[in-house]
């Protein structure tokens, strides 16, 4: 990896940048900028935009209009001095025909000049060594997709580009590449990935953009999108312990409302609301319920659908 600790520039920039396809804008004007050995996520609903937008950073597309630095260059046309400096997973990736996931690595591997052992990690990383003899095409759907996120790595790259990583896998699949993902992380790598997976971005991103039609709405820490949402907490206590009129009294309820077998407090006062449960009633299977990173998407994706 080239030694850039303490780089403030930003591995990529973008500046006003569209794409359309045919007649339709995929990216309607795009500006953002992914901090070095920063976890970037993009979120958004089908057809919002982001592989495209992943795809132009990655130098597989060009833009129509607008600028695209990758460490300072243009992606744009190939360009052969940033390949060893970037991994990328497709949604689609493509393997080299009837060879194993081993042999599939090491071809990989020395295609970067890499050896060997490079494609043996990258094997142990995503925790396929024991199929690392079995062909391509007799991997499982979750498999293969493990074996497309090892050939983005098997070099090492600075700069690593996910397109829905954790799509096809089964849960403890997803949660052991959550550890993979921050352990590149904490060796100073950058990561640009998309997900649908809202809580997996709002556990690993250090800041997400949300993306609608070609455009991103909302772009910060997962954090500071909850600080601006502004949502209540909730605080679920069984209904034959209180009732609505009786949690309604309590001072910082914002509502109160009977939902099947329970009594739903809003508030936005959590701490002091919860004292006063606890002094009347006490906490024992009280539940409290925070915003999530997907009531912040709900919301602002809901709100641009009614613009
Ligand atoms: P998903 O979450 O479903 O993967 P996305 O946010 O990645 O969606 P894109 O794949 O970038 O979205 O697609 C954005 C828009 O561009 C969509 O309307 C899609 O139909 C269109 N599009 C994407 N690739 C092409 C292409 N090669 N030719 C024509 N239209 C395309």
């Amino acid at each position: 990896m080239t030694e850039t600790a303490g780089d403030p520039a930003p591995a990529v920039v973008l500046e006003a940048v569209r794409k359309s396809y045919g007649g339709r804008e995929a990216v309607a004007g795009i500006s953002l900028q992914v901090r070095h050995g920063e976890f970037f996520g993009l979120i958004g609903p089908n057809g919002a935009g982001k592989t495209t937008l992943v795809e132009i950073m990655e130098g597989l597309r060009q833009a129509d209009s607008g600028t695209v630095t990758v460490f300072g260059e243009s992606p744009w046309p190939r360009n052969t001095a940033l390949l060893p400096r970037i991994g990328v997973q497709t949604q689609s990736s493509a393997f080299f025909a009837r060879l194993t996931a081993r042999e599939h690595l090491r071809t990989v591997a020395a295609l970067y000049r890499t050896d060997d052992d490079a494609a043996e990690r990258a094997l142990a990383l995503v925790d396929l060594t024991d199929r690392g003899d079995q062909r391509i095409e007799a991997l499982s759907g979750g498999q293969r997709q493990r074996l497309a996120i090892a050939a983005a790595l098997v070099h090492e790259p600075e700069l690593i580009f996910l397109d829905e990583p954790t799509a096809a896998l089964d849960p403890q699949a997803r949660r052991s590449l959550w550890s993979v993902l921050r352990t590149l992380r904490s060796q100073g790598r950058t990561i640009v990935y998309t997900t649908h997976h809202l809580d997996e971005a709002e556990a690993l991103c250090d800041r997400v953009a949300i993306v609608r039609a070609g455009r991103v709405v909302a772009l910060d820490s997962p954090g500071r999108l909850l600080d601006a949402l502004g949502a209540p907490t909730r605080l679920v206590i069984p209904a034959d312990r209180i009732t609505v009129q009786e949690a309604a009294d309590i001072g910082g309820v914002d509502r109160a409302v009977l939902e099947g077998m329970s009594v739903v407090i809003e508030t936005r006062s959590a701490g002091r609301v919860l004292a006063a449960v606890d002094a009347a009633v006490g906490l024992e299977k009280v539940q409290t319920r925070t915003a999530t990173l997907e009531d912040v998407y709900l919301a602002l994706i809901g709100s641009e659908q009614n613009a």
